[in-house]
C-alpha cells in the first residue's frame, strides 16, 4: 500500500516509517499540516495515517478539508489525546478508525487492515481471485495451492493488481503504490518485475494492455 504518514514525532515517525516499510509497504513521512494538505491533493494513497497535533495546521483540519474535497482515502488517526469529544471530533470529521498513542506496530497493521476490507467492501482478510490468494497477514501467496516465493516488490505489485481485480491498473499508477517518494525507479521496473511474477506464477493472470496498463484477469 501507498502510505502518507503524517507525524510531527521524530522518534515516533521514524519508527511507523521503518515498520511499515518492513511490512512491504510505501511509506512518505510528512512532518507538518501544511505539506500533509499539499500531498493528499497532488498524489493519490491508500492509506493516510493522521497525527492530530500538527504543526501549522491540526490533523483535523488537514481531514476536513479532504473530506469536503471528496477525497475518500481511508484515513486513521493516530493521537495521544484521549479525551473522548476529540475521538468523536475525529470519527465525525471523516476518519476510518481511531488510535490511541501509544500503540503497537502489530495493532496499528491489523487496523489498517480491517479499515482497507470495509473501504474495498471485501470480508476475508485472505484477498482471492481464480486459483490466486494472497494473505496481507502473512505475506504468503499461492497459486493452484502451490506457495509462490516472490520478492517484496513482486509481492507489493501482486498486491496491487489483486485489490482491483479486472480493473486496468495503469504503469504510473502501480509505481504510485508500491515506491515512495525517496525511492529510485528505474524506467522499466515494473516491467522487469512483472515479467518475473509471470514466470513465478506461471499463469497468463497478469494482462499487459497495451499503452494502458496492467490487468488481472481470470485463467
Ligand atoms: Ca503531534
Amino acid at each position: 500500500m501507498r502510505i502518507l504518514l503524517v507525524e510531527d514525532d521524530t522518534m515516533l515517525g521514524e519508527s511507523l516509517q521503518r515498520g511499515l516499510t518492513q511490512s512491504g509497504h510505501a511509506v512518505d513521512w510528512l512532518r507538518d499540516g501544511d505539506s500533509a494538505d499539499s500531498a493528499v491533493r497532488a498524489q493519490q494513497f491508500d492509506m493516510v495515517l493522521l497525527d492530530l497535533g500538527l504543526p501549522k495546521q491540526d490533523g483535523l483540519a488537514v481531514l476536513k478539508q479532504m473530506r469536503r474535497r471528496n477525497n475518500a482515502v481511508p484515513v486513521i488517526i493516530l493521537t495521544a489525546r484521549e479525551a473522548l469529544p476529540d475521538r468523536v471530533a475525529g470519527l465525525d470529521s471523516g476518519a476510518d478508525d481511531y488510535l490511541i498513542k501509544p500503540f503497537a506496530l502489530d495493532e496499528l497493521e491489523a487496523r489498517m487492515r480491517s479499515v482497507e476490507r470495509r473501504h474495498t467492501g471485501t470480508i476475508a482478510s485472505v484477498l482471492q481471485y481464480g486459483e490466486l490468494t494472497l494473505n496481507p497477514i502473512t505475506h504468503e501467496v499461492r497459486h493452484r495451492d502451490e506457495l509462490v516465493v516472490l520478492s517484496a516488490r513482486e509481492y507489493q505489485i501482486l498486491h496491487a493488481l489483486m485489490r482491483r481485480p479486472g480493473a486496468i491498473i495503469s504503469r504510473a499508477n502501480v509505481e504510485e503504490q508500491v515506491y515512495s517518494w525517496d525511492q529510485e525507479i528505474d524506467s522499466n521496473a515494473i516491467e522487469v518485475h512483472i515479467h518475473r511474477l509471470r514466470q513465478k506464477l506461471n499463469s497468463t493472470m497478469i494482462r499487459t494492455v497495451r499503452g494502458l496498463g496492467y490487468q488481472l484477469v481470470a485463467e
